[in-house]
């Protein structure tokens, strides 16, 4: 597998950023992961577009994003990889061991590893305690600070469950560590809006302009009673991907819903119908 750093792209195990990089000193970047099927890494242009919005966020300049677009497919061409993900990273870039900001010029890092996906496939959740803030400075933008998420990770984990939920501090359902998340209400699939503080995901949005569901403030009293008959979680990786198990009990009948069914049959189709 070949990676890109900054303007050079070499075998994975030979590539290095320097100790001062402030993506590691400060967690002080931004970051896609894309999906890539037979080669071809999927709605590109919706995340090279995402990624200039976290940057601009964080208020780092974004990369030239032609740049990043060649850079991100000679990374997958050369690494020859079919199935799998691309992870572009840009960081504040090299600075000092403080916080501050003095490199102006950011850091582009551009790997790939094979990777399975979950369309279709079952997981249990657990919600954390802890609340995620929808009036937050970072709230929406594609940061590498993911600690928080990784700690929520760990939590579920715990639990026997491959996913951890947010709630926001309205009280209402938010976003899971890694994926969005979508209810049957009222025989209606649903989506917190972005209002509530999750992000923006690029299958959230593929989902809802292409296939269906609408957004919707659901509160915490209501996720957790018998007025949901589904759930299911949407990211690059999960892609549609159903959840059975809430913190130990079942949700429905415990089996895949038809809605979800539907949903993770429309998004195959969408996957093979890709121009992107
Ligand atoms: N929410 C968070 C916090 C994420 O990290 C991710 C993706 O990693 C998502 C939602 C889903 O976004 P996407 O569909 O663009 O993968």
């Amino acid at each position: 597998m070949f990676a890109f750093v900054n303007g050079e792209v070499l075998d994975q195990r030979e590539a290095t950023i320097s100790v001062f990089d402030h993506g590691l000193v400060t967690g002080d970047g931004v970051f896609e992961t894309i999906a890539v099927y037979q080669g071809r890494p999927f709605a590109l242009k919706r995340h090279l577009d995402r990624l200039s919005r976290s940057a601009k966020g964080l208020l780092l300049s974004p990369p030239d994003l032609d740049t990043v677009r060649e850079a991100t497919l000679s990374v997958v061409s050369k690494s020859d990889l079919r199935d799998g993900k691309v992870r572009i990273t840009y960081t504040a870039g090299s600075s000092s061991l403080s916080s501050d900001r003095v490199d102006t010029k950011g850091t582009l890092v551009i790997a790939c590893e094979p990777c399975s996906f979950g369309n279709g496939s079952k997981a249990s959740v657990s919600v954390v305690p802890w609340k995620r803030n929808e009036h937050g400075a970072l709230s929406g933008l594609k940061t590498t600070s993911y600690a928080e998420n990784v700690l929520a990770l760990s939590y579920a984990k715990e639990r026997n469950a491959q996913e951890a939920l947010f709630s926001n501090i309205a009280n209402r359902l938010c976003e899971g560590t890694g994926s969005n998340v979508f209810v049957v209400w009222d025989d209606t699939v649903v989506t917190p809006p972005l209002s509530d503080g999750p992000l923006a995901g690029i299958t959230r949005e593929l989902v809802l302009e292409k296939i269906g569901g609408a957004e919707r403030e659901i509160p915490m009293e209501v996720f957790s009673s018998s007025m949901i008959s589904e759930v299911f979680l949407t990211s690059t990786i999960r892609e549609v991907q159903a959840v059975v198990q809430i913190d130990g009990k079942p949700v429905g009948n415990g089996e895949i819903g038809p809605l979800t069914r539907e949903f993770a049959k429309a998004f195959e189709e969408l996957k093979q119908a890709s121009s992107d």
